[in-house]
């Protein structure tokens, strides 16, 4: 089944765990251009295109409950997957980045209980609201998987032409550093 925008912004995780004993998987592709948060952070996001997508597969589920409960923790796992055009930071020209996302986020009932327990867990842990914007967390992981600096696997420097020196119109930043260790 697909849900619309709309319906992935007030999503009751309640209910869709509640669905069965595995909880409730949903799955989809989202058209990219909806995540305008992420792509303010992509320099030509303009030439992206019409069709670009992210694939998203959630799942919310009660685990197990412990004894005396009558039900587990809350949780929901996040898999979401796209590409955007970031610059390469060697050439300069766009490169296609591939972005995963890929999280366990455990609901409690407080914002107090969420803050305490998020230090210590391995999980996100969120207080649980009836209208969860379930494509906000996903806009939030994949911005936290762009990765700080963007680079072709193999490409040549901007301004370097075969047979050449590169262009020293500028100094290497390395170069620099080098220097700079050598002074201390
Ligand atoms: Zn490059």
């Amino acid at each position: 089944m697909s849900l619309t925008i709309n319906e992935w912004q007030r999503v009751n995780l309640h209910r869709w765990a509640e669905r069965g004993v595995d909880g409730f998987s949903a799955s989809q592709s989202l058209p990219l251009a909806i995540f305008s948060r992420l792509l303010a952070d992509v320099p030509d996001a303009e030439s992206l295109v019409a069709d670009a997508s992210v694939v998203v597969d959630v799942r919310a589920f009660f685990a197990p409950a412990s004894p005396g409960a009558s039900r587990g923790p809350l949780w929901l796992s996040i898999k979401a997957e796209t590409a955007v055009p970031l610059t390469c930071q060697r050439c300069l020209k766009p490169v296609a980045v591939p972005l995963l996302a890929d999280q366990a986020i455990r609901f409690v009932a407080t914002e107090a209980q969420a803050a305490e327990e998020d230090e210590d867990a391995e999980e996100d842990v969120l207080a649980f609201t009836p209208e969860l914007d379930v494509l906000a967390l996903i806009e939030d992981e994949l911005i936290m998987s762009v990765p700080i600096v963007a680079l072709h696997e193999s490409c040549e420097p901007e301004g370097y032409t075969e047979g050449e020196a590169p262009v020293a119109d500028r100094p290497n930043p390395f170069a620099v550093l080098a220097q700079l260790k050598k002074d201390r």
